[in-house]
């Protein structure tokens, strides 16, 4: 393989231009030509494709976003538009593709696999669902953030002892919610893996305030229901002085963490490494500190799951 090019698709995450700089390098160290595919599956259609020396991707490591940008693309679903982005590779000899994104991004990556462009999936999401992988790029400096914001938030709900609602991002995966439950110290976390009453919410919170607990911190993510949902609730049962914090959009901005760069920059160099042995169809990943790769099937085959032993210690601990 003589040309590759990278792209970047879904939501954005921080970590993805760490990713992108690691393809770029690491293709470029290996004499390979290589391309930056501008807005995710729209730029490959419109024929957004430019070449990367190695100057293109410095001062990136550390920028949130993607320089790349990204786009849904729902169009990409159908045969005949993909074709028209795999003639536009082709037309400029690209025969091996980087994608950088989350579940739907390596669905659109399987079927170009199957058309006739060898790809290789990069996990880039916040919300740390993607199976085949422990960590997907985002989530650190994600949970990083809203731990920030707990922290703060905690202070002044002590000083007014109230009780704070905080709304994370997770439609279908609790991670974000959990992880940062259990390094916020918040009292309870919602998540859609596991059902938890209201009432024994406002029992909980209600035996706090008996043991002179001045404050107390409910995570929420967007998938269980809104914070301010969770607060009219609440309300049913418990007589408490409530506020809600709707994080949205921050969690997915910012710098991204040491962890994350990392993290992008193997998984980047091992992308290229895996399409150079003319492997693909594949999405890298790390498990027990170990890279690994994951046929596209195989990851899609089953639902992402959350980590049981976490949510039980982050209930044992929350007392
Ligand atoms: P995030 O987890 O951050 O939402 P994602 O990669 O799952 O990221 P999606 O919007 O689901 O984000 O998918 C990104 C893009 O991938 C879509 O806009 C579309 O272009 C493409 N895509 C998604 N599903 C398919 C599919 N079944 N076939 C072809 N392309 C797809």
């Amino acid at each position: 393989m003589k040309k590759i090019a990278v792209l970047t698709s879904g939501g954005d995450s921080p970590g993805m231009n760490a990713a992108v700089r690691a393809v770029v390098r690491k293709a470029i160290y290996h004499d390979l030509e290589v391309y930056g595919v501008y807005q995710g599956y729209q730029g490959l259609i419109t024929n957004n494709i430019k070449q990367m020396d190695r100057g293109a991707v410095g001062d990136k490591i550390q920028r949130g976003g993607t320089f790349l940008q990204s786009a849904r693309c729902p169009e990409f679903k159908e045969p005949k538009v993909r074709q028209q982005g795999i003639e536009n590779l082709k037309a400029l000899g690209i025969e091996g593709l980087v994608v950088v994104g989350g579940d739907g991004s390596y669905r659109g990556a399987q079927r170009l696999n199957e058309e006739g462009i060898k790809t290789i999936g990069i996990p880039g999401t916040i919300d740390n669902d993607i199976n085949g992988t422990d960590f997907t790029i985002g989530f650190d400096t994600a949970l990083n953030t809203i731990i920030e914001v707990v922290d703060k938030i905690r202070d002044t709900a002590s000083s007014h002892e109230r009780t704070f609602i905080i709304e994370v991002m997770g439609r279908d995966a609790g991670d974000l919610a959990l992880w940062s439950a259990l390094a916020g110290g918040a009292e309870t976390v919602l998540i859609p893996e596991f059902k938890k009453d209201v009432q024994e919410i406002a029992d909980k919170i209600q035996q706090g305030i008996e043991r002179g607990k001045k404050h107390s911190i409910i995570i929420v993510a967007e998938g269980v229901m809104s914070g301010k949902d969770c607060a009219e609730e609440l309300k049913k049962y418990i007589n408490v002085d409530t506020r809600v914090s709707v994080l949205g959009h921050m969690q997915r901005g910012g710098s991204p963490s040491g962890i994350d760069r990392v993290l992008a920059s193997r998984f980047g160099a091992y992308a290229v490494d895996l399409l150079m042995n003319d492997e693909s169809g594949l999405a890298v990943g790390i498990q027990n500190n170990k890279l690994t790769k994951t046929k596209f099937e195989d990851i899609f085959s089953s639902q992402h799951k959350i980590d049981e032993d976490m949510y039980r210690l982050t209930n044992e601990l929350s007392i």
